[in-house]
C-alpha cells in the first residue's frame, strides 16, 4: 500500500531538466504550489570538478573500464560519463531497457541529479524557423506542428534572455536570430572557414549560438573559458537548470523539490477522467509514495515520460494513458550524427600551450539541403547542419618514445572537425514500448526501444560526409578524412516526438499547448510533443514551448477549464 502525503499541490511536475526547470519557475514564481519530483539527487556546486586535474581523481580518469561496471551504456559518450561524472549517470545495470536483437539503440545521457541533461549537455541553441514547423508543406512527408514560428518567436525572446546565449546574428529565415549576448572571438581556422566557405559555396558558418554566457546575468559570471562544462561549473557560466530555473523555482517558496522521486504511473480518477497524482518509488527506501495535484506535467525527457504514460494503462486506457489515438510511443526520432569530416590548416597552428584559453564552443554550419532558392535536393528530405571544433591541442597520440615523441607532441597542429546533425523523418515503426517481462531495480516495467535507420537516414549520412569534404577542400584544409557510418546505435540525445503533438486527437497525443486530447489536466511539456525533429539542437525548443505551455495552463486555470 503507497504511503500518501496529504499535502495538497496545485501542480506536480516530474523532472527538472530543461524543460521541468522551466515548468517550476514560471508557475511557481506566478504563485501556484508546485511539486517538483525528481528520480535523481540533489546537484550542488560541491560536486563540479572543471578545474580538478585528471592527477587528483583516484584512477586519474584513466580506467574506464570502473566506469563501464556500472554504466556499460552511459560511459559510451566517454567525455561526459567518465570518473569525474559518472554518478551523475543512470546506473545501466539497475535501471536497464531493452532492443530487438537486431535494432541496438544506445540510450544515453540518461542522468539521475537535479538539472537532468543540462548538467552535461553541449548547450547548442538554435531556433527553430517555418521551414521547420510547416516542412510537411514543403515537402509532402509527415505531419506540420500544430504551430507556426510567430507562435513561438515572444517565448525564445524571454528563454534566451534568461539562459544568455552567445552568438551572431546572420539574418536568415532558415535559422531565425535570436536575443544574444555579444559573441565569443572566432579563432583564425574558424574565420578562415567561415570566409571561405562563404565566398566559394554560399553557405554560412556562424560561431555556435551556445548558452554560455559572455556578460554577468543574474548573478552568474562570464565564462573564464576553462573548458570542460560538462562537469560543472562554480561561476554557473553556463546554463544548468539546477543553478537557474529549479533554483529560482524553489527560491520563490512556492516549489518543493522531492528527490530521489521515481515516477512510476500517473494515477486517475477514473469517474471524472482527470488526473489526481502520481504514484512514486523513493529511490533510497524502495517504498511506494503518492501526491496528489490538480495538474501533472511529465518533463522526464521524452522516452522517460512516455514509460510513465505507458505504465499508466487502466482499463479506460488500456493501450497507456492519454493514448486514445494509438500514437504514443510511435515516431521516435533522434538525430543522426554518425558522419562528417576532418582536416588540418598547418599554416594557421600556434604552438600548443597548457595555459591557453579554451572556448567551449566552435562555429555551426547551417542547413543548405532543401532550402529555398535552391530545386529539390534528389536525393533525401529535409537537411542537415555541422557542429565543428577547432582543435590546437598537444599531439597526445604521437608515435614514438622519449626526445622523439616530446618533440612530435609540441609539434604544432590545427585540427579542425565537422560532426552533422540530420534530420530523422517520423516514422510509425521507430517506436518504444513497454517490455513486460523487465522491470527496473525500484520494479518499474522497462522500456524496450525500437529504431533503425530508414533510406533518408541513410542517403543523408553519404551526404554529410561528402559535403563536410567538399567545404574541407574549399576552405583549403589538408589530410582531410572523411567518414559515413551508420547511424544505429544513436549518439545524438535529442530524442523526440513519441507523444507527438497535432490539431487531430486521431492522429497525436498532444494538442500545442502539450496538453493530452484526452485528458485535460495532464501535459507532458518534453521533447515528446515534437512532431518532426529539424536538423537543429532541439532544448532551445523544449524550453520555449514549456512556458508557451505554462502560460496557457495558468490561463486555463484561472477560467476554471481544468
Ligand atoms: C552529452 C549531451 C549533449 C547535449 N548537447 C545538446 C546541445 O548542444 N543542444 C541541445 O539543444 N541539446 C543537447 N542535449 C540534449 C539536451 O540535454 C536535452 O534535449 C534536454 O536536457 C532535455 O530536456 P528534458 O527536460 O526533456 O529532460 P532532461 O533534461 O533529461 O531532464 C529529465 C529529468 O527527469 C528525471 N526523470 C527521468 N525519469 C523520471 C521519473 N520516472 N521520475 C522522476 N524523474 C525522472 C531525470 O532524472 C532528469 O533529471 C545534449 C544532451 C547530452 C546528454
Ligand atoms: S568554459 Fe566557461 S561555462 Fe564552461 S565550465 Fe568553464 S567557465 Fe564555466
Amino acid at each position: 500500500m503507497a504511503e500518501s502525503t496529504t499535502k495538497k499541490y496545485d501542480v506536480i511536475v516530474v523532472g527538472s531538466g530543461a524543460s521541468g526547470g522551466w515548468a517550476c519557475k514560471r508557475l511557481a514564481e506566478s504563485g501556484l504550489k508546485v511539486a517538483l519530483l525528481e528520480a535523481g539527487r540533489p546537484q550542488s556546486s560541491a560536486n563540479f570538478s572543471e578545474h580538478t586535474p585528471a592527477f587528483e581523481l583516484k584512477y586519474r580518469n584513466l580506467a574506464p573500464e570502473i566506469v563501464r561496471k556500472t554504466r556499460p551504456i552511459q560511459s559510451q559518450m566517454a567525455d561526459v560519463c567518465n570518473e569525474y561524472t559518472q554518478d551523475w549517470f543512470v546506473n545501466d545495470i539497475e535501471e536497464p531497457y531493452t532492443t530487438p536483437a537486431d535494432k541496438p539503440f544506445n540510450w544515453l545521457g540518461r542522468l539521475r541529479m537535479t538539472g537532468g541533461r543540462t548538467n552535461v549537455w553541449g548547450r547548442v541553441s538554435l531556433r527553430f524557423s517555418d521551414w521547420d514547423f510547416k516542412a510537411a508543406s514543403h515537402d509532402g512527408y509527415g505531419e506540420d506542428w500544430p504551430i507556426s514560428y510567430k507562435d513561438i518567436a515572444p517565448y525564445y525572446d524571454l528563454v534566451e534572455k534568461y539562459v544568455g546565449i552567445t552568438g551572431m546574428a546572420e539574418g536568415l529565415e532558415e535559422l531565425p536570430d535570436g536575443q544574444f549576448q555579444p559573441p565569443m572571438a572566432l579563432n583564425c581556422q574558424e574565420s578562415v572557414f567561415r570566409d571561405r566557405v562563404k565566398q566559394k559555396m554560399g553557405r554560412t558558418a556562424t560561431l555556435t549560438r551556445s548558452a554560455n554566457l559572455t556578460q554577468s546575468l543574474n548573478g552568474r559570471g562570464p565564462c573564464h573559458y576553462c573548458g570542460p562544462c560538462e562537469r560543472g561549473c562554480v561561476t554557473k557560466s553556463y546554463f544548468n537548470s539546477a543553478f537557474t530555473t529549479v533554483a529560482d523555482a524553489l527560491k520563490s517558496g512556492n516549489c518543493t523539490l522531492i528527490s530521489n522521486a521515481m515516477a512510476f504511473k500517473v494515477l486517475m480518477d477514473g469517474d471524472r477522467n482527470r488526473a489526481r497524482g502520481v504514484l512514486y518509488i523513493d529511490r533510497i527506501t524502495r517504498a511506494p509514495r503518492e501526491i496528489q495535484a490538480r495538474v501533472v506535467i511529465l518533463c522526464a525527457q521524452s522516452q522517460e515520460s512516455a514509460r510513465i504514460l505507458l505504465n499508466s494503462a487502466n482499463s479506460q486506457y488500456p493501450n497507456g494513458l492519454a493514448n486514445s489515438s494509438g500514437v504514443l510511443g510511435h515516431y521516435l526520432m533522434a538525430h543522426v550524427r554518425s558522419a562528417g569530416g576532418r582536416g588540418e590548416f598547418p599554416e594557421l597552428a600556434p604552438a600548443p600551450s597548457l595555459s591557453a584559453p579554451i572556448k567551449p564552443l566552435g562555429i555551426y554550419i547551417v542547413r543548405f539541403r532543401n532550402m529555398k532558392g535552391n530545386p529539390p535536393f534528389k536525393k533525401f528530405l529535409r537537411g542537415y547542419g555541422f557542429e565543428c571544433d577547432s582543435n590546437f591541442d598537444f599531439n597526445w597520440g604521437a608515435p614514438g618514445f622519449g626526445e622523439a615523441y616530446k618533440k612530435a607532441l609540441r609539434e604544432p597542429r590545427a585540427e579542425f572537425s565537422l560532426t552533422g546533425f540530420g534530420e530523422v523523418l517520423p516514422r510509425w515503426d521507430n517506436f518504444v514500448g513497454i517490455d513486460k517481462k523487465v522491470k527496473d531495480v525500484y520494479g518499474i516495467p522497462v522500456l524496450k526501444i525500437h529504431m533503425s535507420d530508414g533510406e533518408n537516414e541513410k542517403a543523408m549520412i553519404k551526404d554529410i560526409a561528402e559535403s563536410a569534404g567538399e567545404m574541407l577542400e574549399a576552405a583549403g584544409a589538408k589530410n582531410i578524412r572523411t567518414r559515413a557510418n551508420p547511424s544505429a546505435p544513436r549518439w545524438a540525445v535529442h530524442e523526440a516526438g513519441v507523444a507527438r503533438m497535432g490539431s487531430d486527437p486521431r492522429k497525436s497525443v498532444l494538442d500545442q499547448f502539450q496538453q493530452t486530447h484526452d485528458i485535460k489536466n495532464l501535459f507532458v511539456m518534453d521533447a515528446s510533443g515534437f512532431t518532426s525533429n529539424p536538423c537543429q539542437n532541439p532544448t532551445l525548443t523544449i524550453m520555449a514551448l514549456c512556458v508557451r505551455s505554462c502560460d496557457h495552463l495558468m490561463d486555463e486555470m484561472k477560467r476554471s477549464n481544468i
